[in-house]
């Protein structure tokens, strides 16, 4: 397992022929071609130097004790490939995971925030805070994070699973949804599905958090069980939902996602009940 840790401020740090870089071009991951064949087989950055115009450097923390960098770049190189981030975190390793899930959040943050969102100078970095400064009125602008809620609801030996709109495959999964301003986790839960499956539901328990970076979601993944009503599906956000017995369960997300997490989860709950 790798250790990472976050630099302690945002800055472009020092240009080194052999330092970690992670590359990406836009949104996309900039990988060799033999890890967009297998993006599980080695992790995602190397000290190979790239050639070509660069859009954004910034220092992102260590991996094992090494200064890892992020850089993007206009366009793809010889010999490397770009993949969506989300093809690349369904097929990455956890390790690996976590640390360009931190890499492609912080970058978004750093490529959407240039000027003060008071009163329009130019932000500009600051050592010992993973913020970006306004040296004029002195507002620090720090990356932004958007807790969301993600639930498997039980039903005996069913749970309750949906094919949503954005999923470009017959995959299902759990619920869920972006919190309000002024909402508890729990509130936003208990909506979201009767929004969404017109189900009322109970008993709404924490179970695992992960971070999302579809740009800066933090998913926080709770357990629940039904409690009234009958589905009642919002097309305008689901393709389909239904019942499904534990026993013959559909296409399920990737083992690394915490949707799966809490579908695995149930699974055990319910076989051990
Ligand atoms: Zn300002």
């Amino acid at each position: 397992m790798i250790e990472f840790e976050y630099h302690p401020a945002i800055e472009a740090g020092q240009d080194s022929e052999d330092t970690l870089t992670l590359y990406f071009v836009g949104e996309q991951l900039l990988l060799p071609q033999r890890l967009i064949d297998q993006p599980d087989s080695d992790v995602p950055w190397s000290k190979e130097t790239l050639a070509g115009e660069r859009t954004l450097e910034m220092v992102l923390g260590t991996v094992d004790g090494e200064t890892l960098r992020i850089a993007e770049l206009t366009q793809a190189q010889d010999g490397w490939q770009t993949i969506s981030l989300r093809d690349y975190l369904m097929n990455s390793r956890e390790q690996d995971f976590r640390v360009v899930n931190a890499a492609a959040q912080l970058k978004y943050w750093r490529s959407t925030q240039n000027y003060c969102s008071r009163c329009g100078t130019g932000l500009v970095t600051i050592a010992n805070d993973r913020a970006l400064l306004c040296p004029s009125c002195q507002y620090r602008s720090y990356p932004k994070i958007s807790p969301c809620v993600i639930a498997v609801v039980r039903k005996g030996r069913q749970l309750l699973l949906a094919n949503s709109n954005r999923h470009r495959t017959a995959m299902y999964s759990c619920l869920a949804g972006f919190i309000e301003a002024g909402e508890s986790a729990e509130e936003a839960l208990a909506r979201e599905i009767f929004e969404e499956a017109g189900i009322q539901v109970k008993n709404p328990q924490y179970l695992v958090s992960q971070a999302w970076p579809f740009p800066h979601q933090l998913m926080l993944g709770y357990l629940c069980e039904y409690d009234s009503g009958e589905l009642n599906i919002d097309t305008t956000e689901l393709n389909s939902a239904d019942w499904f017995d534990i026993d013959d369960l559909p296409l399920l997300p990737a083992s690394q996602t915490v949707a799966r997490k809490l579908i695995d989860a149930a699974v055990t709950l319910i076989r051990d009940c």
